[in-house]
């Protein structure tokens, strides 16, 4: 079974790469999840129209430096990719302290780390530098280096799709457009790459679960753009992002606000922490926005546990290897599971023996010591099925309604609909 230190090891092998919303950093990105599962690899030409939008030039960047009045590197993109303005044009030449100072970018409140800044839609270069060393910078003419490249080519995303008995599907979506930060946005992506492998593991799936391994926002508008047809198929569907950090879950509400998802997450999250915060829908964060765009409206929620620009590490070089841990990721991963056990067991039963409670002991439901397979709570919940399901409610349904754990309900209707006592309604 997979474990947090797999998860973790995946984020290690993820971490050095500088990637951003087009270029190799994400092709190369891609092929490490490819050593867990087969994802498919998608090329969008640059210029490919995407409603309101176009797939932006390929950036790719191969060495990066500030050398001071001595010679000496002061800023070098070889120790850390954060270091360069994401998206910086190509740039060479020396140029007085003054010059430089309009393109470094600091935290003040944290001189210690690097910040990082991109420029994706509007040309500029620029460095990332700890404020302490910022302040610290000499007069005199300053070397600079950007050997980058931005030029057409391919915006590139991640596809893999575990198909089930149905056609209907479920959307997991993660941004891989950061460069080395671990809990944005790496989190999200090893924690989908593990769902996804142990998912297409299984032989029993109901539903068809699509993993989307996307840049933020031009990636999902382009997936969106070129899939409309598929999207009547999404019925259940979570980003997931920020979800390695020790912080309480969080979990954002679809647009609509009571989709099953909605439902779903909010019954598991209740069982599994009591701080965890819900959160209603507002069009800001990630992806969301897209899949939950008014002409779309995706019963898509966002999963996340501290949430984006609340923690001083979010954006920052201090969201690295030690920030994410092997213990919240292993979490989250085990929600997961359970998130889909439910969304696969979710129906409604109806019972064959509606005529008063029918006699449990006779049929070995009823636990007869302390300690058996059938706890205390599974026979609370057979009561509540038993007595719930006339086909009007479903399992979710008697969950949230008796306080039971959608688990234990399901392991109760399995050992209801062994005896026959409900059978499930197509
Ligand atoms: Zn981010």
């Amino acid at each position: 079974m997979t474990g947090g230190p797999q998860i973790h090891s995946i984020i290690r092998k993820l971490y050095p790469l500088c990637r951003s919303i087009t270029g190799n950093g994400v092709r190369e990105s891609l092929s490490i999840i490819k050593e867990l599962i087969p994802v498919n690899i998608h090329e969008i030409p640059t210029g490919t129209k995407a409603f309101d939008w176009s797939v932006p030039r390929e950036w790719n960047i191969r060495d990066a430096f500030i050398k001071d009045p001595r010679g000496q590197k002061v800023v070098d993109f070889k120790k850390s990719n954060l270091h360069v303005l994401g998206y910086s044009v190509p740039f060479s030449a020396t140029v007085a302290l003054d010059q430089l100072k309009e393109h470094l970018f600091t935290i003040p409140e944290q001189p210690e780390w690097v910040p990082y800044r991109t420029s994706y839609y509007n040309e500029n270069w620029g460095f990332c530098l700890p404020h302490r060393q910022f302040e610290a910078l000499e007069d005199g003419p300053y070397e600079v280096l950007i050997d980058s490249s931005l030029e057409d080519g391919h915006l590139t995303f991640g596809e893999f799709l575990v198909r089930g008995a149905l056609e209907d599907e479920v959307l997991i979506s993660t941004h891989i457009c950061h460069p080395s930060m671990c809990n944005d946005n790496l989190s999200g992506v090893a924690t989908a790459a593990y769902l996804a492998k142990h998912l297409a593991g299984r032989n029993d799936l109901r539903y068809s679960y699509r993993f989307l391994f996307i840049p933020g926002t031009i990636g999902s508008i382009a997936w969106l753009s070129l899939n409309e047809e598929k999207l009547p198929r999404v019925k259940y569907g979570l980003v997931l992002a920020g979800v390695g950090d020790q912080g309480s879950f969080t979990y954002k509400k679809s647009r609509r606000g009571d989709a099953e998802i909605d439902r779903v997450v909010i019954n598991c999250l209740g069982h599994l922490d009591k701080n965890f915060r819900a959160m209603d829908f507002e069009p800001t964060g990630y992806d969301e926005r897209q899949y939950c765009c008014p002409g779309f409206d995706l019963p898509v929620g966002c999963l996340m546990r501290s949430v984006h620009g609340s923690y001083p590490e979010y954006h920052t070089s201090a969201d690295d290897l030690d920030f994410v841990t092997a213990s919240s990721l292993e979490e989250t991963f085990y929600l997961l599971l359970e998130i889909t056990h439910a969304i696969e067991k979710n129906r409604k039963y109806v019972s064959q023996n509606p005529k008063c409670e029918p006699q449990l002991g006779r049929r070995g439901l009823y636990r007869k010591t302390g300690g058996e397979k059938m706890g205390k709570n599974d026979e609370l919940a057979m009561l509540w099925l038993l007595n719930l399901s006339d086909g009007r409610h479903s399992l979710l349904d008697i969950s949230e309604r008796s306080g039971q754990k959608m688990d234990s309900v399901i392991r109760a209707a399995e050992a209801l609909s062994g005896q026959n006592l409900i059978t499930p309604q197509n």
